[in-house]
C-alpha cells in the first residue's frame, strides 16, 4: 500500500491541505496517509479553529517546534520531522505553499530519499528578500512533483529547467477550501460583523510590519481611508506584536477602523466576500478575491501571482500611503478593472492532483 506523508505548519497550509485530505478520505484509493503538523503556527486562531471548520481529523504527529528565527524553526523541523519519515517510511511527502515548514519537511525527505509533493509549486515574486521566495525556490528545486497553480508557474519552472512531466497544472487547492467552505455558509448561521459598505484590510509581511515607519505611513492611509468607508481589520499576531511594540496602537483608537483578532476562515470569509474592497499584503487573499471577483488592493511592489492582475481583480498598489491614496481616490472614482476567474480554479484541484499521485 502507498504511503503519503502530508506536512502542515502555518494558517495558509491549513487551507492548503483541507481539499487534500477530504479527497484522500473519499474513496478507498489504496493509499494510506498520515498528517503531521510542526507547530510553526500554534495558537488556537491561527491554527486548531481551521481543524474544527475544515472538518479535518487531530494530525497524527504535532512537533510543537514554536517560534524562533528562520533557522531555529527549520532545523527544529528537520530534527523532529526526520524521525518521523523514518519510523513511517512514505512514498512521497506533500508539501504546500512557500511557509518554513515548506521547505523544512521537502528537504528533509528528500535527504531520504523520499520522493516529494510541492503543490503550489512554482510561483516567483523574484524578490529574493521575501523569505517565502527562498522557500518556493529551495523547495521546487528539489521536488518531484511540482503542482502548479497558474500559467505564470508553469513558464518559472520551465526556465529553472525542470522536466515537462514534473510541471503539473492543476489549479488551485486554496480555492478549493473557499467553494467548499462557501457552501458551509449557505447552512450554518455565522454572525454578521458588519453591514456594507466596508473595506477589509489584513497586514502582516515582514516587509511592511517590521519597520515601524513604514507600518506607521500604511496605518495613517488606512485611518485616511475610513474617513470615506468603515475598514474592517483582522489583525495577525506579528503586526498585533509589532503594533504593540512601536507604540501604534493609539493611531486606531477613534477612528472608523474596527480593529479585530485574527477570524476563522468561515467568520473572514463571511466578512470579506461582501466587501466593496479588500486591502491586504496576503499571497492567499489576492487569490480568493480574484475567484469571487472581490476587488483587491494589494500592498505590496511585486507578487509572486500574476494571475490575478492579469485575469483577476487584483492591483498591486505599491506601500507608501501617498500610492495607497491615490489608488483608493482611482477605486471611489469608478475606476475598477473587468475580471475573469482563472483556468482551473473551479474547486476540482485536489481531485486532480490525487488522481495524479495515485499515478505513482
Ligand atoms: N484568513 C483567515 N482569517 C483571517 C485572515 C486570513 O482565515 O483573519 C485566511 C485567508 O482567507 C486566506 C489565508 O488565511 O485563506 C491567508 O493566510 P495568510 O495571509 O496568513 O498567508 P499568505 O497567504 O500570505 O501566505
Amino acid at each position: 500500500m502507498r504511503k503519503f506523508l502530508i506536512a502542515a505548519g502555518a494558517r495558509p497550509n491549513f487551507i492548503k491541505i483541507a481539499p487534500l485530505i477530504h479527497e484522500l478520505r473519499r474513496d478507498d484509493n489504496g493509499v494510506a496517509w498520515k498528517l503531521i503538523h510542526t507547530g510553526q503556527h500554534y495558537d488556537y486562531e491561527m491554527s486548531e479553529a481551521f481543524f474544527d471548520e475544515f472538518d479535518l481529523p487531530k494530525p497524527d504527529y504535532f512537533l510543537n517546534v514554536g517560534p524562533g528565527s528562520h533557522a531555529e524553526q527549520t532545523a527544529r523541523i528537520m530534527i523532529e520531522f526526520e524521525k518521523i519519515c523514518l519510523e513511517e517510511r512514505p512514498d512521497v511527502v506533500i508539501v504546500v505553499g512557500d511557509v518554513n515548514s515548506t521547505l523544512a519537511c521537502s528537504l528533509t525527505a528528500k535527504k531520504l530519499n523520499i520522493k516529494v509533493a510541492h503543490i503550489e509549486a512554482g510561483l516567483r515574486s523574484g524578490d529574493m528578500a521575501m523569505a517565502e521566495e527562498i522557500n518556493r525556490i529551495a523547495t521546487d528545486s528539489i521536488s518531484d512533483y511540482l503542482f502548479v497553480t497558474e500559467k505564470s508557474g508553469i513558464a518559472n519552472l520551465r526556465r529553472e529547467g525542470k522536466r515537462e512531466e514534473q510541471i503539473i497544472f492543476t489549479g488551485n487547492i486554496m480555492i478549493d477550501t473557499l467553494y467548499y467552505c462557501l457552501k458551509k455558509l449557505e447552512t450554518l448561521s455565522v454572525e454578521k460583523i458588519a453591514d456594507p459598505p466596508y473595506a477589509v484590510l489584513t497586514l502582516h509581511r515582514p516587509s511592511n510590519v517590521d519597520n515601524k515607519f513604514k507600518l506607521e505611513d500604511i496605518l495613517r492611509a488606512m485611518v485616511e481611508i475610513s474617513r470615506d468607508i468603515p475598514l474592517y481589520f483582522p489583525v495577525h499576531p506579528r503586526t498585533k506584536g509589532n503594533m504593540e511594540k512601536f507604540h501604534l496602537n493609539n493611531l486606531l483608537e477613534n477612528t472608523n477602523i474596527s480593529v479585530l483578532p485574527p477570524l476563522p476562515y468561515l467568520a473572514f470569509l463571511s466578512l470579506w466576500k461582501d466587501a466593496a474592497l479588500v486591502l491586504t499584503d496576503s499571497g492567499g487573499i489576492q487569490e480568493e478575491t480574484t475567484a469571487l471577483g472581490v476587488a483587491c488592493f494589494t500592498i505590496r511592489d511585486n507578487t509572486e501571482r500574476p494571475i490575478t492582475v492579469e485575469e483577476g481583480t487584483n492591483l498591486l498598489i505599491g506601500t507608501t500611503g501617498g500610492k495607497i491614496l491615490r489608488a483608493y481616490d482611482d477605486f471611489k472614482r469608478g475606476l475598477q478593472k473587468a475580471s475573469r476567474i482563472p483556468d482551473l480554479w473551479d474547486g476540482r484541484t485536489a481531485k486532480r492532483i490525487v488522481d495524479r499521485l495515485l499515478v505513482g
